[in-house]
């Protein structure tokens, strides 16, 4: 992870760098910050630098073989440690390293991610998620094997607060007098939850949240999402990139289920099994939509529809849909032919432009239902 892949937060970015520069490297540090915040991020980011081989004045290199293998979490000398409970796959005596391959994944997919997102991926079914003092022996046996490769070995513990006191006591010793180049960070979303003797012996790093801006830009750099929602989840998440991350998804699963029903309502309104009143529902739901929603709506129907047309073009294997969406594609793409499928995606536009200019939404959205049934009878 570089400096670079965390959006903003200038000035700390400034001071850990500056730091390490001036020989600074305090051996023990804590990166307290709130859930969704780059904490866990700029800890990893600051241990690559610290190992960096040509470093650079603003970030890592990225291309030294140091950097290479951390940018992968593949480091000899970078180890994780974090919470867990037994799982179907680990179900006996659990330690960090037998998660070592979700946890990769788990921060490559978004490193801003919380406890719960981390038990559901590991399938602890709702238990605890603890760090427990036989971790903390893994920690002190790790830590006393000279590092392989790197200047120095990395020690990066996520979520400190989780450890039991056993746990916490057992390190004391170890984090007061570490072996030789041995570099531990710490990352907390609950600062005042952590032991006062292990605070004591590390160095605060106070990470904040993310400013909206940040989070804004975070997002439109990933997602492909209009300029209204991405502001909308930017502004919501107070600063907690992984909430925008899941108010964004959430908007595009509704729209996702309310097209596939509404895509079915005109097929069946071809067909004649549907009825007039299931539209008039239809109708009352969709006008009580906000007017930027309703655009939205057939702006994203529009994007399922494109998807549909490259489906056609080049079968599945070179769109990117998740597995529903995809099924959904495969049918819809068999009753319509590629001509139909654009003259409705340009319906669909028309009808954004039409809500975004004040056209009543109760015309406008029956008038596009009925188009888009009379097209299931064009050949
Ligand atoms: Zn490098």
């Amino acid at each position: 992870m570089l400096f670079s892949s965390i959006p903003g937060l200038t000035s700390i970015k400034q001071t850990l760098i500056k730091g390490v520069q001036n020989n600074h490297v305090a051996h023990a540090q804590i990166f307290a910050g709130p859930e969704g915040s780059a904490n866990l991020a700029m800890a990893i980011a600051y241990a690559c630098y610290v190992n960096c081989e040509n470093k650079q004045q603003l970030d890592s290199c990225g291309l030294c073989a140091s950097c290479s293998k951390y940018l992968k979490l593949a480091h000899p000398d970078l180890h994780f440690v974090f919470p867990y409970s037994t799982t179907k796959l680990v179900p006996k005596d659990p330690t960090s390293g037998a998660f070592l391959k979700e946890w990769r994944s788990f921060l490559t997919n978004n490193p801003y991610q919380n406890l719960s997102q981390w038990g559901e991926l590991i399938g602890s079914e709702n238990k605890p998620l603890i760090i427990p003092v036989e971790e903390a022996r893994h920690i002190i046996k790790t830590l006393s094997v000279k590092s392989f490769e790197a200047r120095y070995k990395s020690m990066i513990i996520w979520l400190p607060e989780t450890m039991r006191h056993e746990a916490a006591n057992a390190i004391l010793k170890i984090l007061e007098e570490p072996p030789q180049k041995t570099l531990f960070l710490l990352v907390t979303h609950a600062i005042d939850k952590i032991i006062p003797t292990i605070l004591s012996r590390t160095q605060k790093i106070i990470v904040p949240p993310f400013t909206q801006e940040e989070v804004y830009q975070y997002l439109k750099a990933r997602y492909d999402a209009d300029e209204k929602q991405l502001n909308n989840a930017a502004y919501l998440s107070e600063g907690n990139v992984n909430e925008a991350i899941s108010i964004l998804l959430q908007t595009e699963h509704e729209y996702r289920s309310m097209f596939r029903d509404w895509m079915r309502l005109c097929y069946m309104l071809y067909k004649k099994t549907s009825h007039l009143i299931d539209l008039n529902e239809w109708v009352e739901t969709f006008s009580k939509l906000s007017k930027d929603n309703q655009k939205n709506f057939f702006q994203f129907g529009m994007h399922i529809l494109r998807e549909a047309l490259v489906y056609k073009a080049t079968g599945h294997q070179l769109i990117k849909l998740p597995p529903e969406d995809l099924s959904f594609v495969e049918k819809f793409s068999q009753v319509l032919n590629e001509y139909l499928i654009e003259k409705i995606a340009q319906k669909l536009n028309e009808s954004a432009y039409h809500i975004e200019r004040n056209a009543n939404s109760k015309i406008t959205f029956m008038h596009t239902t009925f188009y888009i049934a009379s097209m299931f009878k064009t050949p």
